[in-house]
């Protein structure tokens, strides 16, 4: 049994081969067809392929026109590439408590973070279960603030019927390896304004505006560039894979769906197990299950012992050094950094796999 699982599905292989085979390995057209198919399958708005999770919350932030001394809010309950996205562009990453029983951002405690110099918020769906958006945007219009959600675990997540990547300012999405839909490497920002979303396909591509420019008696493009770009774009091989991994993806999430549904009836009332809340007006797409366990290295040891993988996937950020070193006093945070864990979840768990990982925390440590 594998803790993650890299998906690469046959569809992927044999798309990634005929853009091989092409030679139009950068084109763009592939990445176009990606976005497109994303915003049919899961809904997204204005989504701009990218080359990583972390380009596309950097462009997010980027197009918010951050300055040296702004803050962004967001929880320390993520990957480090959160707040190094926000350090990207000169602005502070403050870091503010979470919710025990979610993971997600406390809106309390972000409300309280807030002052002159704060111009964004970045909530983090952890495991995969999206953030209170209404709740948060809602703070975010009062105090005049931007929102950027790192969706990395999220995609196919649902908000109160809407997709995740249709709601706030910006949404980032990532493609890497081990997450749900993978490129190999790769990511989507997802702009809610079209001038935003007009403005991140040029700064993609170095601020060359690609599809305005016109061609010379050469066949060569004829660009102006007036604004600092990156070379973020997505690739076609990258596109390729993406595309052949998405369109099994929805029942790959329903299968990771029936998962988690067993595993919140079975381990509900385990001694020493709390399982973090579900709540009825969303949809999880569970790229990790998270419980919360007394003693857990006792619970780390008894599960290795039975050969079934266990996970601290991340660990709070606040602790690194590039962000002052200091771990906050965020109560909630702090007492999540030690009681929780993940246990195996994904599509190649067979039936088995599951009665065995339910079958061990059953029995106890
Ligand atoms: C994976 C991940 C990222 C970074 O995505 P990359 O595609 O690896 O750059 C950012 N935030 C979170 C929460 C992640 O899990």
């Amino acid at each position: 049994m594998d803790f993650f699982q890299t998906t690469i599905t046959k569809e992927a292989i044999s798309m990634a081969k005929k853009t091989l085979d092409s030679t139009f390995i950068s084109a763009g057209k592939k990445a176009i067809e990606l976005e497109k198919e994303l915003e049919k399958k899961i809904g997204v708005k204005n989504s701009v392929s990218l080359n990583s999770g972390t380009s596309s919350l950097h462009l997010g932030l980027h197009l918010m026109n951050l300055k040296k001394g702004d803050e962004v809010i967001l929880p320390a309950q993520t990957f480090l590439a959160s707040g190094l996205s926000i350090l990207m562009t000169g602005a502070k990453p403050v870091f503010c408590d979470i919710d025990y029983f979610t993971g997600n951002i406390c809106t309390h405690s972000l409300e309280d973070r807030i002052n002159s110099k704060t111009k964004a918020i970045m909530p983090i769906h952890y495991g995969g279960l999206p953030v209170d958006l209404n709740e948060v945007n809602k703070i975010a219009k009062s105090y005049n603030l931007k929102v950027i959600e790192d969706a990395a675990h999220a995609l196919g997540s649902t908000y109160r019927g809407r997709p995740i990547g249709s709601i706030s300012d910006f949404t980032a999405f990532s493609f890497q390896a081990i997450k749900q839909v993978t490129a190999g490497d790769g990511g989507a920002l997802c702009c809610k304004r079209i001038s935003d979303y007009k403005r991140a396909r040029k700064l993609r591509w170095f601020g060359i505006d690609r599809e305005a420019s016109k061609v010379s008696i050469l066949g060569e493009r004829v660009f102006e560039v007036e604004e600092l770009g990156f070379k973020y774009h997505m690739n076609d091989l990258a596109a390729s894979i993406a595309l052949g991994n998405l369109s099994s993806y929805s029942k790959r999430l329903k299968r990771v769906r029936s998962i988690a549904k067993k595993y919140n009836n079975e381990l509900n009332n385990v001694p020493g197990v709390r399982l973090l809340k579900t709540k009825n007006d969303r949809e999880n797409s569970y790229w990790l299950f998270t419980i919360l366990v007394e003693k857990r290295d006792d619970f780390i040891k008894m599960m290795l012992s039975k050969e079934i993988p266990v996970s601290v996937v991340h660990q709070a950020i606040d602790r690194f050094e590039i962000f002052g070193g200091k771990v906050r006093k965020n109560i909630n945070q702090r007492k999540f950094d030690k009681n929780q864990i993940c246990i195996p979840i994904h599509s190649g768990l067979t039936n088995n796999d599951v009665r065995r990982v339910i079958g061990a925390v059953k029995e106890g440590w």
